[in-house]
């Protein structure tokens, strides 16, 4: 790890510098200097006053702020703050230099449009943190507005600047001194929240956000609804460096994605299971796999369903459409009105290969027709061509409404009742499945089947 410089300097509570060294001086490319705000940026320095306050005298805090150096740029520091026991109005501090950045001239910190920090500096910021201290703990949160294109579609591109805008300086007023927050894409948000480490506070902070978020859109004309979906964990409790927190944090988004937004989600291992091992499921190629992968596939996911997490379901179903060639997957059980999970491929015509999270309705499922399809293992073939078009006419008009030409569909039975889960292909040159494909798909059914009561 890089060795950082450091330098002793001693203010009082006003952040007037009572004495310092030189080598200070010259890092900061002055001959003297009173008071802090001189040199530290106004944000920056309500945040460490802010700190200091919160600090007991005898004991030791940290605070990270931006400093204006002799070459005139912005560098990150970690101050190691103590408040003298004998003399609680003297706070000495040992401050690190932790500016990783790039020497790459100016140094653009700021997001333009929002104003809050661009998505260099606050990776720049959280990945330094984790690497200066890596045994402080600290709640880690990523964020996405939800259904945020059909705001831009509907409302057009300068309302949805503006929601992002809104958006920005909520959750900047919510976190407040407890941490920095940054945009790091179109509706995309990281907050590293420094001052956080544990649940009913890291709980406090983001269901303000959620709440104030919900609030200032509702009562808003034309019905313009914004939510959020928050995803965090805490570091270093669940994740060994940055990259790892990162990506943990990025799944808890994606299930308060899929569990249907406006939700926050605090990763919590004997909820949501080994997600760490499941980051390489989803790294898993979308191609079709040979026969002894998916026989391994198969064995892989029961394995898997024994450690049953809302998050493996979606994931398993995710590598089972792409083993399989699939085109769609859904399961339906407890509300037969919308499928509870749902694959669904993307850019069928580029190159059939992408996946995404969807969600679906069948209107025949539980009918009386529809469940004469079904045989006593209760596993029903469908093929479009091959209906009986008076009795089935609300299916077959469904299927070619939707371009489906086959589907496999089993039928659950789960502690709530009866379910389903449906694999569909509609290409027209999509490979039909063999028998020991649809049997395998049954198998796999068997395994939802077993789980999908229990939540
Ligand atoms: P989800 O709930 O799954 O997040 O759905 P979503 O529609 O929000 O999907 P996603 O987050 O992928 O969409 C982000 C959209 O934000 C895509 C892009 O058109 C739009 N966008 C990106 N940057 C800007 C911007 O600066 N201004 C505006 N108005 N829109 C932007
Ligand atoms: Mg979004």
């Amino acid at each position: 790890m890089e060795q950082f410089k450091k330098y002793l300097i001693t203010v009082d509570k006003n952040m007037s510098v009572i004495s310092t060294e030189q080598s200070f001086l010259d890092y900061i490319g002055r001959s003297e200097v009173d008071n802090l705000d001189q040199v530290v940026p106004p944000q920056d320095l309500m945040q460490l006053r802010n700190a200091v306050f919160a600090i007991d005298p005898g004991t030791l805090g940290l605070s990270c702020f931006r400093i204006r150096t002799s070459n005139g740029r912005l560098n990150w520091i970690a101050a190691n703050v103590e408040k003298r026991l004998e003399h609680d109005e003297l706070i000495r501090m040992e401050l690190s230099d932790i500016q990783t950045l790039k020497a790459d001239g100016a140094l653009a910190q700021y997001d333009e449009m929002t104003g809050i920090f661009n998505k260099q500096a606050i990776k720049e910021y959280a990945r330094t943190l984790t690497e200066q201290y890596p045994r402080r703990s600290f709640y880690f949160c990523l964020m996405d507005i939800d259904h945020f294109k059909s705001v831009n579609d509907t409302f057009g591109h300068l309302c949805g600047d503006e929601v992002i805008i809104d958006v920005a300086h909520i959750i900047r007023d919510c976190v407040g001194t407890d941490g920095m927050v940054g945009r790091i894409g179109g509706d995309e948000f990281m907050l590293v929240l420094e001052k956080v480490d544990t649940k009913p506070r890291v709980r406090e902070v983001l269901a303000s956000i959620r709440e104030t978020v919900e609030e200032k859109y509702k009562n808003y004309k034309d019905s313009l609804n914004i939510t959020v979906s928050i995803g965090t964990a805490l570091y270093p409790d669940f994740a060994v460096d940055y990259d790892a927190l990162f990506k943990l944090t990025d799944k808890m988004l994606y299930l308060a994605k899929i569990k249907g937004r406006n939700r926050y989600i605090i990763y919590t291992p004997e909820i949501h299971g080994d997600v760490n091992a499941e980051v390489q499921v989803a790294a898993v190629s979308h191609k079709p796999a040979e026969g002894a992968t998916k026989l391994q596939l198969m064995l892989d996911l029961l394995t898997r369903f024994l450690h049953q997490t809302e998050l493996s379901i979606q994931l398993a179903l995710e590598r089972v459409t792409a083993a399989y060639d699939l085109d769609e997957l859904y399961v339906f059980y407890e509300n037969l009105e919308k499928s509870r999970y749902g694959v669904g491929r993307v850019d069928l015509e580029k190159d059939g290969s992408g996946l995404e999270v969807r969600a679906n309705a069948m209107p025949f499922l539980g009918t009386e027709a529809f469940g004469r399809l079904f045989d006593e293992n209760g596993v029903a073939i469908v093929n479009v061509f091959d209906l009986n078009k008076e009795t089935y006419a609300d299916i077959i008009e469904y299927m070619e409404k939707n371009e489906r030409r086959f589907m496999v569909v089993c039928r659950l039975k789960t502690k709530k009742g009866d379910g389903y889960i449906a694999y569909i292909n509609k290409r027209e040159n999509s490979r039909r499945l063999s028998e020991a494909d649809i049997l395998d798909l049954v198998y796999f059914a068997k395994m939802v089947e077993l789980t999908s009561g229990d939540r």
